[in-house]
């Protein structure tokens, strides 16, 4: 067989690829692989027709292009959609009764709209005019699902609502029009989104492994999917946040894809339990990886390619308007190639959208966004990010050595900024500084600071 590729794509480092044929190989440079074995590509090489390779045990050797072709949709979902969330035009928030009542007006036959509980926190209630006056129905929150009656339960209020529009099932009238929300509006998603975007992967395809790690929804696991690809699985506690947050999470995970981000593979639902399967990042996080390796083992150039790789990451999620919030070395995680990906986006939203009540971590958040959580901005996150660069500078060290984390707020209000780590580059701390501006305006972008690192990177390179 000739090895001569048709192929029109070029396969990058960390695509997936499922060999077709048998090869031996003939030299000890190639890596021998099997029919339906699943590789890693791990660079082009100057001849388009054969890559660099990595099999499931880690061994590396070139492969013939035509032998192998990139994995199929269905399993790594390149034609996927993003998921898409269900507005909830109808849904006020926290709103008093009083209130509620004044905006159902006039009162014809089914006006309504949802409000959270005030006696029942946690709870909601659905208001809807019937006959010249306004019912108040308790909707329970209980086990993930909302309930009316407590005999029909739904996955979520939109689909609450869209069932007593159908029919009044028990209520003084149906649903007929909403009274919308003005301003910024809720939304909801559901399982059923995500098998329609295609995203959900059969719970018998995945085998699960040891913990490791512990995040903020549950346990983070190792994994196996479909026998053969090592995974990150994320499990949802019973007892944790609600489901529809872990979903939203998800959700924003499906319209990203990036090589600097950490890849969601899919979703399995299991009677009540929900896995976020992650692309398994086998050296752990940056933070690790800094402070195991240190000043030893981790060279200039690891640095300035840590640098480049987050603010690439970064750099796309300032373009698509979206906020990380908690960007950090801990947050960071290491490939087997040794590329810097972002991961943890629990807490990434739209820009603007604002979660309240949070908790900051104080040493990593722009002064701005410490005092009111709703100028968390792309500036914020750049603030975040010199915090990380002297992280990746200082080899993993705490921020703001010697100084109590009571003080750092007073400390920064009054202008105090951290000095260089020793051996930094000026040009990487000229960055850093740039990004403490007090004024987030006067912070660069992401974009521009990217073109900088690799500038930086290239002198290093030569
Ligand atoms: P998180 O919930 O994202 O904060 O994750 C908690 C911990 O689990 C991290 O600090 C990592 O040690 C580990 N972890 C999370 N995601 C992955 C992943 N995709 N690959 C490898 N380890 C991970």
């Amino acid at each position: 067989m000739s090895h001569k590729s048709s192929r029109e794509e070029v396969w990058q480092p960390g695509d997936k690829v499922v060999a077709r044929y048998n090869f031996t190989g003939s030299s000890h440079e190639d890596l021998p692989f099997q029919k339906a074995d699943l590789l890693t590509i791990v660079t082009p090489t100057r001849d388009p027709n054969w890559y660099k390779a990595r099999n499931s045990e880690q061994r590396q050797g070139l492969i013939p292009a035509n032998y192998v072709e990139k994995r199929a949709s269905s399993e790594h979902g390149e034609r996927r959609t993003a998921v898409k969330l269900n507005a909830m035009p109808w849904f006020h928030g926290k709103i008093a009764r009083e209130k509620a009542e004044q905006l159902l007006s006039p009162r014809e036959d089914g006006l309504f709209l949802v409000r959270e509980s005030t006696n029942f926190p946690g709870d909601y209630t659905l208001c809807v005019c019937f006959q010249g006056k306004v019912e108040h129905y308790r909707v329970i929150f209980k086990d993930n699902r909302v309930t009316i009656d407590e005999e029909e339960f739904f996955e979520n209020l939109t689909k609450l609502v869209e069932h007593y529009h159908k029919d009044a099932d028990g209520l003084c009238t149906q649903l007929r029009r909403s009274v919308p929300k003005q301003g910024k509006q809720d939304f909801s998603v559901d399982s059923k989104a995500f098998e329609t975007a295609g995203w959900v992967i059969k719970k018998e395809d995945l085998k699960l492994g040891e913990p490791i790690g512990k995040g903020e929804f549950g346990d983070v696991r190792l994994g196996t999917l479909r026998n053969h690809e090592s995974v990150a699985v994320k499990t949802l506690k019973d007892s944790s946040r609600p489901v529809q947050q872990f979903l939203a999470e998800a959700s924003v995970m499906t319209s990203l894809r990036h090589p600097n981000l950490v890849q969601l593979i899919g979703v399995v639902f299991d009677e009540g339990v929900i896995y976020q399967v992650m692309e398994y990042m086998v050296k752990g996080s940056l933070l690790e990886y800094l402070r195991s390796r240190g000043r030893l083992h981790v060279s200039k150039l690891d640095q300035i390619k840590f640098a480049c790789d987050t603010c690439a990451g970064m750099a796309y999620l300032e373009s698509k308007r979206l906020v990380h919030r908690d960007l950090a070395a801990r947050n960071v995680l290491i490939s087997e190639s040794e590329t810097a990906k972002i991961s943890d986006f629990g807490l990434a939203r739209e820009e603007q959208f604002n979660q309240e009540g949070g908790k900051f971590p104080i040493k990593w958040t722009a002064p701005e966004a410490l005092k009111d959580s709703k100028f968390f901005s792309n500036k914020s996150d750049m603030w975040s990010f010199g915090v990380l660069l002297w992280e990746i500078y200082s080899f993993g060290r705490v921020p703001y050595p010697r100084i109590p984390l009571t003080e750092v707020v007073r400390y920064v209000a009054s202008g105090y900024r951290m000095e260089a780590p020793e051996w930094c580059p000026p040009e990487v701390y000229q960055i850093m500084k740039e990004a403490w501006s007090a004024n987030p305006d006067d912070r660069p972008t992401f974009r521009a600071v990217e073109t900088r690192l690799k500038q930086i990177k290239a002198t290093l390179n030569s």
